[in-house]
């Protein structure tokens, strides 16, 4: 059995509890953790609050060389970790790799970061003393909470990990209940490194009691949500009554809009990764498709052929070239909801060109697996577009004009990333300036660069993750007075 770590050590349950991690490939029992309840949370709480002034007193330079040595000791147990994670999430090895190589990535940008943080001097106006100045000094919060889901569970926990430490505060981190495990690992090997007892926990466990008790901990200053929507609403309201800091990173249903002039093979891939990468299980994955009439044909062409080519099977092996591996979904819940949106998607008229079923034979019945899928005539009224949807299937629709594509982006309750392809810089600026979302990509794939700030706009969320600007969630800024000195 897997433990969980609180301050400084392994530990089960208070109540001995545990819960299973299952694969989801072959629905085989990995291993097990503990099931955290109320008293488990106070223990790590308490940790924290004790490790709190060392670590805030710890120099920035110190901060970054104990975070420095523990990316070098998990950087070493890479295979270990991505193996980990591909049995307990169901990614294909290459993806675990590049998700912890993403991680490592974002790591090394806040140890970057720890000496460069500063506040600043401003001068004051005179009516109350010459030469007064003011001060505005960065102080760290305290405790902090992160909350992670299960689709990419280190580089999500990396987002929070990273700036609350090196702004000084200690962290405790409540990975999804079916992803536990190289978090752990992770966890651990950043400990070994040096970090004081109480700095950087994971308390594992159900997000209705485990996560509820962490967010609603009178101690808890801050709390960080990786998570679904409704999840977010939750921990607003946990958190309101002691007013924490809380940023809210949260569900997605991204716009593509191609041009007439787009590079189309570009496009078609950068849509096949946005939509299919892992498995489609993605915040940030293509979830609406709009194509102009006049590139329709071609790019649905094109499109079809590449989805067409992953294979659905074992995720830690590889098909030959051409085809692509496409591990399981992650639950059997998650599949049936993605199925559900999809036949009522059908039953309203749409058309499945390609995929939509689950595979059989070489035992895959044992898993999660989804046949990906690519839609069209599908109405806006229908699950596939009023809900987000977690999984491979990609709807597709032909749009006229640059205004209409725009106005489609932008009917969704959600605004988290969006994506334009085009040569003409006018209409490139107008969908950065006119689309609702905390990012628009221009000839890009949909992802996060842990240099830029990221975050979503209406129910995508609250605040941002990544960049410098993810350091400011961690620190309050405190303001200082020095009166002037024409008093003698
Ligand atoms: P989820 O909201 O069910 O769970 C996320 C985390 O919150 C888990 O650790 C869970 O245990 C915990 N949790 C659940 N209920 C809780 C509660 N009442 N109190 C405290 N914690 C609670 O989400 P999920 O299914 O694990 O992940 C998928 C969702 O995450 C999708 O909506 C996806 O778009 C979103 N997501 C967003 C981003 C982003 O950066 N915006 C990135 C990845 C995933």
């Amino acid at each position: 059995m897997a433990q969980m770590f609180i301050n400084g050590e392994w530990t089960e349950a208070y109540s001995g509890e545990t819960i299973p991690v299952e694969n989801p490939a072959n629905g085989q029992e990995v291993d097990t953790v503990p099931r955290a309840g109320a008293d488990d949370v106070e223990a790590a709480v308490r940790a924290a609050q004790a490790a709190f002034p060392g670590w805030a007193d710890t120099s920035p330079d110190d901060r970054a060389a104990l975070l420095r040595k523990g990316i070098r000791l998990v950087e070493e147990q890479a295979g270990e970790i991505t193996a980990t994670l591909t049995a307990e999430q169901g990614k294909p090895t290459f993806e675990a790799k590049g998700e912890l190589h993403h991680f490592l990535h974002g790591m090394e940008f806040y140890a970057c970061l720890a000496s460069k943080l500063r506040g600043a001097q401003v001068p004051l106006p005179p009516a109350l003393g010459k030469h007064a100045y003011g001060l505005v000094i960065k102080r760290p919060v305290g405790v902090c909470v992160g909350i992670v889901p299960w689709n990419f569970p280190l580089t999500l926990m990396g987002t929070k990990v990273g700036p609350a430490l090196i702004a000084g505060n200690p962290i405790i981190i409540k990975p999804a209940g079916t992803t536990p495990l190289a978090t752990l690992k992770v966890i651990g090997l950043l400990n070994e490194a040096g970090l004081p007892p109480g700095v950087l926990q994971c308390v594992t466990g159900a997000g209705g009691v485990a996560g509820e008790a962490l967010v609603s901990h009178p101690a808890v200053r801050r709390v960080a949500l990786t998570g679904s929507s409704g999840t977010g609403q939750r921990v607003m309201e946990l958190a309101g009554p002691d007013f924490k800091r809380i940023t809210l990173e949260l569900g997605g249903s991204d716009p593509m809009i191609v041009c007439p002039d787009a590079d189309i093979a570009k496009a078609i891939s950068g849509a096949v990764i946005g939509r299919y990468w892992n498995a489609g299980q993605q915040c940030l994955a293509v979830k609406r498709l709009y194509l102009f009439d006049e590139i329709y044909d071609e790019f649905m062409q094109g499109l079809v052929e590449k989805v067409g080519r992953y294979q659905a099977g074992d995720p830690t092996t590889r098909p030959e070239k051409p085809f692509i591996r496409m591990g399981p979904l992650h639950t059997a819940g998650q599949r049936r909801e993605v199925e559900e949106q999809l036949a009522d998607a059908v039953e309203r008229g749409a058309r499945v060109l390609t995929g939509g079923k689950r595979p059989d034979g070489n035992g895959l019945e044992k898993g999660h697996f989804f046949e990906p899928a690519v839609v069209v005539g599908v109405p806006e009224d229908s699950k596939l577009v009023a809900e987000e949807v977690f999984g491979p299937v990609l709807p597709v629709w032909k749009v006229s004009s640059l205004d209409e594509a725009i106005q489609k982006a932008n009917s969704s309750r959600w605004g988290l990333g969006s994506s334009i392809w085009t040569r003409d810089m006018v209409w490139a600026n107008r969908a950065v300036r006119e689309i609702d979302a905390g990012v628009t990509w221009v000839n890009q794939i949909h992802y996060g660069y842990d240099e830029l700030p990221f975050g979503g706009v209406k129910a995508s969320g609250l605040g941002h993750e990544h960049g410098p600007e993810a350091v400011e969630y961690y620190l309050e800024s405190k303001g200082a007075v020095f009166g002037g000195l024409d008093w003698e």
